[in-house]
């Protein structure tokens, strides 16, 4: 089941793109610029090597990860609502109830229309690794967008010194040239890319909140503001623990893409009224 996710064109696609980087990169590029026979050749192969094994590893994780389904046995917790912080978002048990899963769900959960289900504290449907990413695998995905974000300013640093040395004759021919520009403009590409996406996760993990939240909060915010009145977002507990809460208690871990085991059941979670 978990498997058919890798049977997806997008998919197929990044596999392919780590792949075509690395090589040019390592066998390529670094060849060229310093030699893989010499000390420090050899060293910068490795370092690459280390950061696309991480990048591979947080790709299949969040590949292979469940993103978190709502269990069949949940019913809200209608009682303790009320005097909840969650209770403003929630509107009423009526509108946490799914219309295409005939069920209730949780705060932070969403349907999703790719899956055809509902996802715990859902992100967003990302079709290149053709899954959710939601409470059980966004650490995966924000860890593998970091590794993703260094590989690409490893592999973009290479190629621009590797053109910058080399020796341009006019013995050189054309293909060569263009090769040469569209790897330097691939790699800044992906890097300006996932660096952009990198410092989007992190405002929203310092934020504790979802790309969807993030929207919504936008809009309640405006709304607040129009009635005098200041919008907080309801699960923002402060940035420690909104970090360690995603990226676990254990600095140490916070870059292993499966250290996981901090990571709660998704129904629950702490709101400021928790703190006060
Ligand atoms: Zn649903
Ligand atoms: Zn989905």
């Amino acid at each position: 089941m978990k498997g058919k996710r890798f049977l997806s064109i997008p998919v197929f696609a990044v596999f392919l793109l780590l792949g075509f980087v690395y090589y040019v990169t390592v066998f390529v590029f670094l060849e060229n610029w310093v030699g893989l026979q010499s000390s420090a050749g050899s060293l910068n192969a490795l370092i690459f090597t280390f950061f696309a094994s991480l990048c591979l590893l947080s790709f299949l994780a969040c590949v292979l990860t469940d993103p978190g389904g709502v269990p069949s046995a949940y019913v809200p917790d209608v009682e303790g609502s009320e005097d909840s912080d969650q209770a403003p978002m929630k509107n009423g048990v009526q509108q946490r109830q799914c219309g295409k899963c005939s069920a209730y769900k949780p705060l932070r959960a969403h349907h999703c229309r790719s899956c055809r289900r509902c996802i715990l504290r859902m992100d967003h449907h990302c079709m290149w690794i053709n899954n959710c990413v939601g409470h059980r695998n966004y650490k995966a995905f924000v860890v593998l967008v970091f590794y993703a974000t260094i590989s690409s300013l490893y592999s973009a640093v290479v190629t621009i010194c590797c053109t910058i040395e080399k020796d341009w004759n006019f013995t050189e021919s054309g293909p060569t040239k263009i090769f040469y520009i569209i790897c330097g403009v691939l790699t800044i590409g992906l890097f300006f890319t996932l660096g952009t996406l990198l410092g989007w996760h992190i405002f929203l993990i310092t934020h504790n909140m979802t790309t969807i939240e993030r929207y919504d909060a936008i809009r309640a915010a405006w709304l607040a503001r129009k009635s005098g009145q200041s919008y907080r977002h309801p699960f923002d507990v402060g940035v420690c623990k909104n970090i360690t809460l995603i990226l676990g208690p254990n600095m140490l871990k916070w870059l292993c893409p499966t250290a996981v085991s901090h990571i709660k059941d998704g129904i629950t979670f702490p709101t400021t009224r928790d703190n006060s």
